[in-house]
């Protein structure tokens, strides 16, 4: 049976908007909006100073509201990441596929979004634990339900 937008919006709110630290980037989503990622990779964590959660949507679902402080690093071949410049906070992942991602950090509260899964496990940091039992993946494993 085809998912209804219903089943795939539960738990989270139709729209939800976000910014950064000092406001030089904001952004708003419509929904549904993508379970909820923990990153472990070594990119992340350098770049953000730590795993980084985050969510993803469509990308016509994504809208810049405002932009002055954003600036985009390339940090692989396929992908680059947003960040303010003015503030720092590390906001988007963008890899020119059909969604974005962005880090749930920014989301402003209440998100109603969980935690669904681990990513990038392998090259999680040797000072912390993952210790909820949620699934985790030695990589990238593509969300189900993020269609
Ligand atoms: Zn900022
Ligand atoms: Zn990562």
């Amino acid at each position: 049976m085809p998912r209804t937008l219903d089943d795939s919006m539960k738990g989270a709110k139709k729209s939800i908007s976000g910014h950064c630290l000092c406001g030089a980037v904001r952004y708003e989503l419509s929904g549904p909006l993508g379970e909820l990622h923990a990153c472990h990779c070594a990119q992340c964590r350098r770049q953000s100073g730590q795993q980084v959660i985050s969510t993803h949507v469509k990308r016509s679902q994504f809208s810049l509201t405002e932009e002055r402080g954003l600036k985009w690093y390339r940090s692989s071949q396929g992908a680059k990441r947003g960040f303010c410049a003015e503030c720092g906070s590390s906001l988007f992942w963008d890899d020119g596929g059909d969604e974005v991602y962005i880090s749930a950090g920014s989301l402003n509260q209440p998100t109603g979004l969980t935690l669904a899964r681990h990513i990038f496990v392998d090259e999680k940091a040797d000072y912390y634990e993952i210790d909820d039992d949620l699934p985790k993946f030695a990589n990238y494993d593509r969300p189900l339900g993020s269609d």
